[in-house]
């Protein structure tokens, strides 16, 4: 009999949400369930396999430890999977490097700082190569099956590249910009149907940005509603710190 292809699931910096999610997904999709098998699953396993094809992993690398722990699941997995905005992103997690690391390590540890390894929160792919990524936080349970059956066909996830916007407006919503609610919709990645904006909040990024992002624009566009700097880089912020840095570097903006 074939042997089915055996995948694994680490866990970084982050709350465990993704994983909880995946737990969730599988138990509606029993077919997936029985198609692979699963060596390493903190969350939901004893087992501990190191044979493994696909890895996925979430949270964001933090420590020096986490990087040797990222090199060897690089080493024994065919396809890396980052799995939600932690590990794609540096997510939430990232918050922390806008401030000088040891002023952070101070402030959440105090004396006890020199006690705890820490760092700046970085995506995987900082670290190690991947070669898929599912966005979100947390992630969206269809789109981690169809990426999971998808990869099992030996092909890549197809994550949308173009904006939130796209799906809010085939929703036919009126835009959150007309009642005075700012949105990241137009620089943040589609594929989760609008959630937010349809439910009249404004998208925050939690799926990352789309290429070619046109930020200044948008922060024009914040400006025009009375938003200061610091709100503005704080909503830009809460997912997409290390990306929206970037950006601005690329733009010569000082942000
Ligand atoms: S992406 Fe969100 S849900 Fe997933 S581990 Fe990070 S904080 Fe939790
Ligand atoms: S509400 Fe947000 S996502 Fe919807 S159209 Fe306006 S800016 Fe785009
Ligand atoms: S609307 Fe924005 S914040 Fe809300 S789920 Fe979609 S990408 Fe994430």
């Amino acid at each position: 009999m074939k042997s089915k292809p055996k995948i694994a699931f680490f866990d970084f910096t982050g709350c465990e949400g993704c994983q909880l999610t995946v737990i969730d997904s599988l138990q509606n999709h029993l077919d997936l369930l029985d198609a692979v098998e699963i060596v390493q699953f903190r969350e939901a396993l004893s087992e501990k396999g190191e044979d493994y094809k696909i890895a996925f992993v979430e949270g964001s690398c933090t420590r020096p430890s986490d990087e040797e722990r990222l090199h060897r699941i690089r080493e024994q997995a065919q396809i890396v999977v980052a799995l939600g905005a932690c590990a794609h992103l540096g997510g939430i997690n990232a918050v922390r490097n806008l401030l000088p690391l040891e002023q952070t390590r101070r402030y959440v540890y105090g004396e006890n700082a020199k006690v705890y390894e820490s760092g700046i929160a970085r995506p995987i792919s900082d670290v190690i190569p991947i070669e898929a990524f599912i966005p979100g936080c947390p992630i969206d349970r269809e789109e981690f099956i169809r990426g999971v059956k998808t990869l099992l066909q030996g092909n890549r996830p197809d994550i949308p590249d173009y904006p939130v916007c796209v799906e809010c407006k085939l929703k036919e919503n009126g835009c959150l910009y007309h009642c005075g609610i700012a949105c990241l919709g137009p620089i943040t990645r589609a594929g989760c149907g609008a959630l937010c904006p349809s439910l009249g909040v404004g998208c925050e990024g939690c799926r990352g940005l789309i290429p070619d992002p046109n930020i200044k624009w948008l922060r024009e566009l914040m400006y025009d509603l009375g938003q200061s700097d610091e709100r503005i880089s704080s909503k830009m912020g809460l997912f997409m710190t290390n990306q929206v840095l970037e950006s601005e570097v690329v733009d010569g903006r000082d942000g």
